[in-house]
């Protein structure tokens, strides 16, 4: 049978870490078996469910190229995907459940499920519905109807049955139906529950095979009693393990950022951020650490995928992230650099002009090496823009103190004053031309002019500073700093 999986977010927030691996686990597994992915949104909870988070979820999968063959958005036969618009079908199958006995409805109010509940909790017991209203004659509904009491339904759980899944990720696991009480499948408002509408909609959708996280093992029994109560085919499962923090605890916000556009703000590449998560439970069988998307389909297998938790490790994306910038040529970098640039109050206009454009390539060219991502192009502004300089450091100041030094700076603003144009080029050339005519070592140029003009040490291709600084800049930088060694 051909392979059909599904992602089935809930639209309540933007879309995690997490969701984002559980996605494209489901995305690898499809594509490398040639079947279908399928987006399903769960938006059964109607007061944390938003368009807005949708939109969100929608946009990150796409940021991370994550496509899907049939769902929400592009359509496809089993549609509507977003379970909202799916309740009558869910209405139909508990008509069915009803009609057979295995549902039935539960007028408990709020005060009596909890004075059961405490009663358990007092004798150590699993607090569980006990079956109060499984009995219920029809007039005993109709009296407590006339009361205004609306009732859920609540799924008839068999009792003494062991409900084994053999997880294609954590092997066999049992569960005990004893130790599940009657469950709500459709609240008094008439909405299902999630247990209940995500049944419904493999089924519907004829889902082959439900890839999802560790968090979701503990529903499973409860679904797979409705897939065997409606006679339905029970899919494969496979429950990834949970991601955990350096500190080993469940991931969650106070870990900074674990949505995944969060990322995108940050400046991190989207096929280095699919490659990280790619690793998150799942290992190649060989020694390459980077994948394409592509390439993931190719190399992934569910029984590659471990039984362990994952460990987040925000030192292994930055290497990632900057294999994949390094790869990337420098123009292609611009448009994704151009927002980090503006909010540095750089280049604030709608469209670069040739120029700026070419400004932007040389820069991205000097430091795409030297970050992890675009966030951190602001610490590189400071040596290629505006008239600031200080000397700040102790041993750089003492560069300044060569009895060269006059000389060199002196030659290289004179050179400056001559050239009609300043670019990487030309500044090289300036360089050269310098230790040659005041017959001195590369490093004796070098190091003066790289201290007074950026007071650094080190850093960016001095050259590249210079050709991008421009002209009034290395003036005035020039300026600024001759107090130490005039
Ligand atoms: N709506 C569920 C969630 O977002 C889906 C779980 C599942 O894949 O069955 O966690």
């Amino acid at each position: 049978m051909a392979v059909r999986v599904r992602f089935a977010p809930s639209p309540t927030g933007p879309l995690h870490i997490g969701g984002a691996r559980s996605a494209l686990f489901n995305y690898l597994f499809a594509a490398g078996q040639g079947g279908t992915f399928v987006l399903r949104i769960e938006d059964t909870d109607l007061e944390r469910s938003s368009r807005e988070s949708e939109k969100e979820i929608i946009n990150a999968l796409r940021w991370l190229g994550i496509s899907w063959g049939e769902g929400i958005e592009i359509g496809g036969p089993n549609g509507p995907y977003r379970q909202t618009e799916r309740l009558d079908t869910y209405k139909e199958y508990t008509e069915k459940l009803l009609a057979t006995g295995q549902a039935y409805y539960c007028y408990c109010t709020e005060e009596e499920l909890e004075q059961e509940r405490q009663m358990l909790i007092a004798r150590g017991e699993t607090p569980r519905y006990l079956g109060k209203c499984r009995h219920l004659t029809a007039e005993q509904r109709r009296e407590l109807e006339a009361q205004g009491r609306k009732p859920v339904v609540r799924f008839k759980v068999p009792a003494g049955r062991s409900i084994v899944i053999n997880d294609l990720v954590r092997g066999k696991v049992v569960f005990d139906s004893d130790g599940i009480g009657d469950y709500i499948i459709v609240k008094s408002d008439g909405i299902p529950t999630y247990n209940y509408a995500v049944v419904i909609d493999d089924v519907l959708m004829n889902i082959t095979h439900v890839i999802r996280g560790e968090e979701h093992l503990s529903n499973t029994p409860r679904q797979v009693l409705i897939y065997e109560a409606l006679g339905m085919k029970v899919p494969d499962f496979a429950h990834i393990s949970l991601i955990l923090n350096a500190e080993g605890r469940k991931m969650s916000k106070r870990d900074g950022d674990t949505a995944v556009m969060d990322y995108f703000r940050k400046g991190y590449l989207p096929q280095a951020v699919v490659n990280f998560i790619a690793l998150l439970g799942w290992s190649p069988s060989g020694e390459q650490e980077f994948f394409s998307l592509e390439e993931l389909v190719k190399e992934f297998s569910l029984e590659r995928v471990s039984k362990s938790p994952a460990v987040f490790d925000l030192n292994k994306l930055n290497y990632i992230n900057s294999h994949y910038l390094k790869q990337t040529p420098p123009e292609d970098l611009v448009d994704l650099a151009l927002p980090f640039l503006k909010a540095e109050g750089l280049f604030q206009v709608d469209k670069l002009s040739e120029e700026q454009r070419k400004w932007v390539t040389v820069f991205l060219s000097a430091i795409k090496e030297k970050i992890n991502n675009l966030s951190e192009i602001k610490n590189y502004l400071p040596y290629f823009t505006g008239a600031e300089v200080e000397v700040i450091d102790e041993e750089a100041r003492s560069i300044l103190q060569a009895p060269t030094v006059p000389d060199v700076l002196k030659l290289l603003q004179e050179k400056i004053d001559d050239v009609q144009q300043l670019d990487p080029v030309t500044a090289k050339g300036i360089l050269k031309q310098i230790g040659k005519e005041l017959k001195l070592k590369g490093k004796d140029v070098f190091m003066p002019v790289r201290v007074a003009l950026t007071g650094q040490m080190h850093g960016p291709d001095l050259d590249l500073i210079i050709g991008l600084l421009g002209k009034d800049n290395i003036v005035r930088r020039l300026q600024k700093t001759a107090k130490y060694y005039l």
